[in-house]
């Protein structure tokens, strides 16, 4: 076995992990793993590519489970069931860059430092992502460490587009639309750059539907603008996240309700969006199989809200070539696809309703102005390929893309 790109993807009670080797110009998937329950009795699960599962308890003795712990899991589990494994990179998914992080970066001293003065901005991710940085400069000391940020493929945005309208001071003082789901567009451009070279330059909304969602508007490959804001809880309505809300909201529930700052981020962040309109799941699928108004209620709420922000970006946009579906939702989801891209023939969109009932990678019409496709996303394989561009090992992921 040969070089390997791990990638790591940290959050407060989970890692998950992906090992890829380098090899004839590609990258090989050869497994991905997930530690849940960490901060108590964490569990391993990880499956070698076409292997079978492996699945236990990580610590007999029911010790808290850290980061630390479960990198060094994975450096065990990988030393055992990938000899001979070099891992060269290990890259990470760091959610927010800030302003000025507009690649992927090499993790020194300072950038750690860096990266550190960001968690105001991201207080329920960005520390565990470097938690998880740590954890692995501790379990693979060789590896280089790279940072790869949600926010990065969104830097290039127009000041209109990152701007709220407060005095320019809070601007200033980093207070803007970063928008996020960055790794997901950029792999899906990639993709698309290499299957439909003449789409990819023209105008483009991505619909990243996963348990997060957002659109992004791409134009000739540059993001200009995007449904998530300044934390990752504006735009779209989702899994248990509210979307859009008017901020006399939060005015209301701090004055009127005397609800705390710790209150009110577990209302919007965990116990809002779909799960909070329907009190039943923050899974669509759930949600379809249920016969309650309020599953209804809320798998139209999120339909009417993304189809209006398609009308807005293209408004942004100035016109729109290539609708992209794609996240759990987007790529599975057939009704709720079908809802959402319905009655929008005097928009350009005219859909393939058997194509879309069959998943087909191409949903619209032949002749549709608007192209309408489903593009399975893969933000482990865009953090392996940053990681490797930035070792100089010009391996990149998707193939025969520069
Ligand atoms: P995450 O943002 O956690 O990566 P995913 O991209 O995996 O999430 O998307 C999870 C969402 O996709 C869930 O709401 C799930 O119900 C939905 N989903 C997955 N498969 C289907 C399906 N066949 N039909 C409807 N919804 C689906």
């Amino acid at each position: 076995m040969g070089d390997i790109i791990l990638t790591i993807n940290a959050g407060s009670s989970s890692v998950k992990f992906s090992a890829q080797e380098i090899a004839e110009g590609k990258l090989t998937p050869l497994a991905s793993g997930l530690i849940d329950g960490i901060g108590g009795k964490a569990t391993f699960s990880a499956r070698k590519s076409g292997g079978e599962k492996t699945h236990f308890v990580l610590d007999q003795t029911h010790a808290a489970v850290d980061h630390k712990m479960a990198l060094t899991a994975v450096l065990d589990w990988m030393e055992d069931q990938l000899p001979g494994a070099n891992v060269v990179g290990v890259g990470h998914r760091v959610v927010h860059g800030g302003p000025n992080y507009a690649q992927p970066v090499l993790v020194t001293t300072e950038t750690f430092k860096d990266l550190k003065a960001l968690e105001p901005l991201a207080p329920l991710h960005q520390p565990y992502n470097l938690a998880g940085v740590e954890a692995a400069i501790h379990a693979f000391p060789h590896a280089a460490q790279v940072a790869c940020f949600d926010t990065a493929f969104h830097r290039k945005h127009p000041f209109i587009a990152d701007t709220f309208a407060l005095p320019r001071q809070y601007y200033d003082e980093g207070v803007r639309r970063y928008g996020f789901h960055g790794l997901s567009y950029e792999f899906i451009h990639r993709i698309l750059r290499y299957e439909e070279p003449v789409l990819a330059r023209g105008k483009v909304i991505v619909a990243h539907l996963g348990n997060g969602a957002s659109l992004c508007a791409i134009n000739a490959g540059r993001s200009v603008a995007s449904t998530m804001g300044f934390t990752a809880l504006d735009g779209l309505p989702m899994g248990t996240r509210c979307g859009q809300l008017d901020p006399g909201v939060v005015l209301y529930l701090m004055s009127e309700k005397k609800m705390s700052a710790a209150e009110i981020t577990d209302l919007l962040y965990k116990n809002s969006g779909l799960k909070g309109m329907s009190g039943i799941s923050n899974d669509m699928r759930d949600l379809e199989a249920s016969t309650e108004q309020s599953a209804k209620d809320a798998i139209d709420y999120f339909v009417s809200r993304v189809r209006r922000e398609i009308g807005g970006l293209s408004a942004v946009l100035g016109g729109l070539d290539c609708i992209v579906l794609t996240g759990g939702i987007g790529e599975n989801a057939v009704n709720i696809r079908r809802a959402i891209l319905k009655d929008m023939e005097w928009f350009g969109i005219q859909i393939d309703e058997d194509a879309n009932a069959r998943n087909e990678r191409v949903i619209s019409e032949k002749g549709s102005p608007t192209v309408a496709l489903i593009l399975k996303t893969d933000e482990e394989r865009m953090i392996a390929a940053h990681t490797a561009e930035l070792l100089g090992l010009k391996q990149p992921i998707v193939p025969a893309i520069s």
